[in-house]
């Protein structure tokens, strides 16, 4: 397989242009892809605001932010998949959307080029499936904010093969990031433990077992975590936390992954955390 120099990161959200800066900082040559080219602007414009704060503390010279921004193009276009070796997409959570993008990438790319998701939920063996190209199809889940947040988990669909597993993570490294691999089940293998802990702090909550402050308080404390459950819950988005649960629960089968009612009703209430300035704690 040929070496990773150029990679098309589709989406310039949250994620897409944290993963577009991490790539250009590694030295490789970025195409990030947006529907509109405002969301190109507002991506390209979040990578400037990051990098030069990295400036500003004297972590990056100005030399070199003019090199690692010279080095990611903007498009609304996907033809530019084309000269892609690795494209990582990072839309939207939407898999018949997904499904319809790797449609079209998997015309537009040449056959070496990898094709990876960021998805949080979504099979990557069911993604895989649209392509004819399922051995060179892999999950590459960061952490956000990509650039501060060193986990990279990879998940390895059915037909993921060693090489494409052995390539996307020596690209994961040369970001400066730390892969670790998990196989394609509901939730993978980071949310489906963290999230059903944050579920079931829900219910002790609930059901009055302890306060908003003492459940976190306590998990802080007694298990050195650096956030409570109740925080980082606010922190991921209740409507996040509720979508992966209601994710491990239809992908398992498994009562012990029903969504707590009290997750449910906040979600209802536009309760979302952060997000919308009021979860479990308040936000001015
Ligand atoms: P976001 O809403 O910030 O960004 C999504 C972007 O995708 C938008 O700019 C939208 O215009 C664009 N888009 C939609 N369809 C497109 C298409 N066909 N081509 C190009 N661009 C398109 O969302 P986000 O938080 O960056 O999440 C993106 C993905 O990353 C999702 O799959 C999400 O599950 C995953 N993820 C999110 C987080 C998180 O904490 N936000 C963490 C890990 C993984």
């Amino acid at each position: 397989m040929k070496e990773i120099r150029t990679i098309m990161v589709v989406g310039a959200g949250q994620m897409g242009s944290g993963i577009a800066q991490v790539a250009a900082t590694a030295g490789y040559q970025v195409l990030m892809r947006d529907v509109e080219q405002e969301f190109v602007n507002r991506g390209l414009n979040t990578i400037k605001k990051n990098l030069q704060r990295q400036v500003d503390k004297g972590k990056v010279s100005a030399e070199e932010q003019t090199v690692i921004l010279g080095r990611i193009t903007g498009t609304v276009d996907l033809g530019p998949a084309a000269q892609a070796d690795l494209v990582v997409e990072a839309i939207s959570e939407n898999p018949d959307w997904k499904k319809a993008l790797f449609t079209d990438l998997d015309q537009i790319c040449p056959s070496h080029t990898i094709l990876a998701s960021n998805t949080s939920s979504i099979s990557i063996t069911e993604l895989a499936a649209v392509t004819k190209r399922p051995d060179r199809f892999i999950g590459m889940h960061f952490s956000n904010p990509v650039p501060l947040m060193k986990m990279l988990e990879l998940i390895c669909g059915l037909a993921t093969s060693e090489d494409t597993y052995r390539i996307v993570r020596a690209t994961g490294e040369k970001m400066g990031k730390e892969p670790f691999k998990a196989n394609d089940f509901p939730g993978f293998c980071g949310n489906r433990i963290i999230i059903p802990m944050i579920n079931e702090a829900i219910y002790t909550l609930m059901e009055g077992v302890a306060s908003v402050e003492d459940i976190d308080g306590l998990i802080k404390a007694g298990y050195n975590h650096p956030m409570g459950p109740l925080a980082l819950a606010d922190l991921i988005g209740l409507d996040t936390v509720l979508a992966i649960m209601d994710v491990l629960y239809a992908g398992f089968n498994d009562p012990k992954y029903r969504p707590c009612p009290l997750l449910r009703k906040m979600v209802s209430a536009g309760h979302l955390g952060r997000k919308s300035g009021k979860g479990f704690y308040q936000y001015t």
